[in-house]
């Protein structure tokens, strides 16, 4: 198990992580989120211990402040490859085994190819790959020496959307088949809900918010975090017995009874039969459906409707309330450790 406590790397005066508590229990997938520049790559890379920190960084009750990169059992993936380009794929990948002292080198590179997708790859030169295949190559190369953690940093960010969407399918299979330990950096938070068992918010060199992907979809600590995952309109409802009074219709969501903060995503309307009248503003074309601004006696809120019925500016329309599309603003109890308060 991987322990981070009070960790703070600074870049001079300014703190880039700040009193950082993590940990990863063995097996789990960790998926560390947040905008660019919130420092998620930082901790990634004192874990790594390519960066100093202050505070303890540990892996099973042992600290290691003074354990060397190479001496730490950890796999790196950055967002591109870094592969040996006078390599071939197979040389790539056994690098990485003769590096960690192994001796059975061949079969174990064409065993790792197989598991990656690339079953028959190993004479090929890396210079020809696309660029998934090239990915594939270095989760390859980081997995051979079998190590306890492996620490991906936005692997799949240099990548085509739809490549991307399909390699982060095949990745979440493979770590979770080979039970691999990984702390995955990304700001995408599609591919952190696909890859992670759990996900730690991060803002501004802070973790605000851990918990499994359905608790921090539907319950973002605060409204930043809605906003970062994709809330663009908030506003006030009442929960009692299992369901929230919304100004757009009730919602069969769980928040204790008294009043709540929420949070809606465009895809929580949708224009159509509905109980609400709207009056539609703008409409743009995304990519499975169209996405709207609306007003309503509410106020102004973003909305989407089918592509079938494309709607025109100015006239009329009215709205449904589809619970998946709402967050409950939760904050989370102030406690001396975010990983106490899962
Ligand atoms: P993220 O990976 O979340 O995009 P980073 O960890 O790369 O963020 O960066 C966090 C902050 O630290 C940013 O403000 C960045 O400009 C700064 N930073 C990162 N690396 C360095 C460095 N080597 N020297 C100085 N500042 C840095
Ligand atoms: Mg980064």
């Amino acid at each position: 198990m991987l322990r981070v406590e009070g960790v703070t790397v600074r870049y001079g005066r300014v703190p880039a992580v700040s009193s950082v508590d993590m940990e990863i229990a063995d097996g789990e997938v960790l998926a560390l989120l947040g905008p660019s520049g919130c420092g998620k790559s930082t901790l990634l890379r004192a874990v790594a211990g390519l960066e100093p920190a202050d505070g303890s960084i540990s892996w099973d009750g042992v600290d290691l402040g003074g354990v060397p990169v190479h001496r730490r059992g950890f796999g790196l993936v950055f967002q591109d490859g870094q592969l040996f380009p006078h390599r071939t794929v197979a040389g790539n990948v056994a690098f990485g085994l003769r590096m960690a002292g192994e001796r059975r080198v061949e079969g174990r590179a064409d065993e790792l190819l197989e598991l990656v997708g690339l079953k028959g790859f190993g004479p090929r030169r890396v210079t020809e790959l696309s660029g998934g295949e090239q990915q594939r190559v270095a989760l390859a190369r980081a997995l051979a020496p079998r190590p306890r953690l492996l620490l991906l940093d936005e692997p799949l960010s240099a990548l085509d959307r739809s490549l991307r969407e399909q390699l982060a399918i095949d990745l979440s299979r493979l770590l979770r088949d080979s039970g691999t330990t990984a702390l995955v950096v990304t700001h995408d938070h599609d591919e952190a809900f696909t890859l992670a068992s759990r996900v730690a918010v991060m803002r501004a060199g802070r973790i605000v918010q851990t918990g499994t992907p359905e608790q921090v979809w539907r319950y973002p600590t605060d409204e930043d975090t809605a906003r970062f995952l994709g809330c663009t309109t908030f506003m006030d409802g009442t929960a009692l017995n299992g369901t929230i009074q919304t100004p757009f219709g009730p919602a069969p969501l769980t928040a204790p009874d008294g009043p709540v903060r929420l949070g809606l995503r465009p895809t929580a309307l949708h224009a159509g039969p509905g109980p609400t009248p709207a009056t539609i503003l703008t409409a743009v074309h995304r990519r499975d459906h169209i996405r709207l601004t609306v007003t309503t006696s509410a106020g102004q809120v973003d909305a989407i409707t089918s592509i079938t019925t494309p709607p025109t500016p100015g006239t009329p329309t009215t709205l449904s309330l589809a619970p998946d599309g709402l967050a409950i603003i939760t904050p989370t109890p102030k406690t001396p450790r975010t990983h106490d308060v899962l």
